[in-house]
């Protein structure tokens, strides 16, 4: 079993590791320094010693896989409404729990989320793990990371799957690292073998291979999955589920920080997430102002404006628009790609959209190879014509 050990002769009482500790996990007592059920053995306060009175011994605990049953679903939410990403992930848990006989569970917390429930089990959950408390009503990871640990030790899933979003991306390595497990984050496809072994596969080195991760040694098995990389059936009212209410009987540690504001992303127009159509621009615009004519284009389809990492670091546009590995995946019914020239990186982002229309004046450009159509030319003058003809078809 490992543990934090202290050599007591070597202390000093110098209190650096108490600044050290992210958790206030250690505190002097009058025995000398003591370690509280906050530690999780991260190692800050190893390094931080400058007399070498701590340390970290002993091995891993070995755990028991066949212990750990099931596949869990962490269902983001916000202003009443279930998260995109929490429908794809129930749907895939579904489509693999059967290779392993296991069932699908949601862990549905925060304040006044009851509501919830019924479309949480119509989306595909056979339970939900319902937390309805009103000290969960601002986001807080460190408050949600402890409850959720705790479940997870009573409980013992085999797998447990969060979207890769802000929310899902802080706090899913939060609870890993409390639990002492791996976590593959930005997964791409999931797959399950009859033994549980849950393979998660995620692009690696810029996207130039796929890598396929698993984790056979530690439970539960934790990945995050990038919204809109994996189809969600829709939702059955039919579907009949287990609802296990913890709301009075779970404790909700207190964080030790306050949230004193939420600000919304100020994008303008459609979200291009929840985009049907996306006009992209890139640096084939040639600056800024070429944006008017992306922005024109989409208004005139009722889409949203999505665009390359080029331009967005250049800051012709803000980065809620960055299509790509790292930014935004989409995968709408269209997706016109305007002087973008087809890096890796950025197909990552909208190779799975319906049909892909590339304008670029290189017809040797990447993004040609997986363009649905491709117009060879000038954007500042295929563009317009574009639309001219678009709002000449609307009115015959
Ligand atoms: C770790 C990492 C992560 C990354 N993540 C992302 C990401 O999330 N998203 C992303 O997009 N990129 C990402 N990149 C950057 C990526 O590698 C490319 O550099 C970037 O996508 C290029 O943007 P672009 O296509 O706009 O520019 P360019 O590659 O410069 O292409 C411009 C294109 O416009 C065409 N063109 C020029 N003028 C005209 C004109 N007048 N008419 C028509 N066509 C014209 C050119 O022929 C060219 O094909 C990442 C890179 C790294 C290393």
């Amino acid at each position: 079993m490992r543990q934090l050990l202290i050599d007591h002769d070597r202390c000093t009482r110098c209190e650096m590791c108490l600044s050290a500790c992210p958790f206030g996990a250690l505190s002097l007592g009058e025995e000398g320094l003591e370690v509280g059920d906050q530690c999780n053995l991260c190692g800050a306060c190893v390094d931080e010693c400058p007399e070498g009175a701590l340390d970290i011994s002993g091995e891993r605990e070995e755990v028991d896989v066949s212990d750990w049953q099931g596949i869990w679903v962490f269902v983001e939410h916000s202003d009443g409404r279930i998260a995109g990403v929490v429908g794809e992930l129930l749907t895939e848990a579904q489509k693999m729990a059967g290779k392993a006989g296991y069932e699908v569970s949601a862990v549905l917390a925060g304040a006044g989320v009851a509501d919830l429930v019924d479309e949480v089990i119509a989306r595909g959950a056979d339970r939900v793990y319902l937390a309805d408390h009103e000290d969960l009503a601002s986001v807080h990871e460190e408050t949600y990371a402890g409850l959720l640990a705790a479940l997870v030790r009573r409980h013992r899933p085999a797998a447990f799957l969060f979207g890769a979003t802000v929310r899902g991306r802080s706090l899913a390595p939060r609870l890993a690292a409390r639990l002492g497990t791996g976590l593959t984050a930005d997964c791409t496809e999931l797959d399950l073998e009859s033994s549980g072994q849950l393979i998660q596969t995620r692009p690696a080195f810029g996207g130039n291979i796929m890598a396929t991760i698993v984790c056979p040694n530690h439970r539960p098995q934790m990945a995050t999955v990038r919204p809109r990389i994996l189809r969600a059936d829709p939702p059955d009212a039919g579907r009949e589920g287990e609802v296990v209410d913890l709301s009075d009987e779970m404790e909700v540690v207190a964080a030790r920080t306050v949230l004193l504001d939420a600000v919304r992303e100020d994008a303008e127009g459609v979200q291009i997430e929840d985009a049907d159509i996306i006009v992209a621009g890139g640096r084939g615009l040639g600056g800024p102002e070429g944006f008017d004519m992306i922005r024109d284009l989409a208004r005139t389809l009722g889409g949203a404006v999505g665009a390359s990492r080029a331009v967005v670091d250049s800051g012709w546009i803000p980065y809620p628009h960055q299509v790509g590995q790292t930014g935004k995946t989409v995968s709408p019914n269209v997706y016109i790609a305007c002087g973008i020239s087809g890096a890796v990186q950025h197909l990552a982002g909208m190779r799975s959209s319906d049909t892909i229309i590339a304008i670029n004046r290189n017809p040797e450009a990447p993004i040609f190879k997986i363009a649905t159509y491709g117009l060879v030319g000038d954007l500042s003058s295929i563009i317009p014509h574009l639309k001219e003809e678009i709002e000449k078809a609307r009115e015959e």
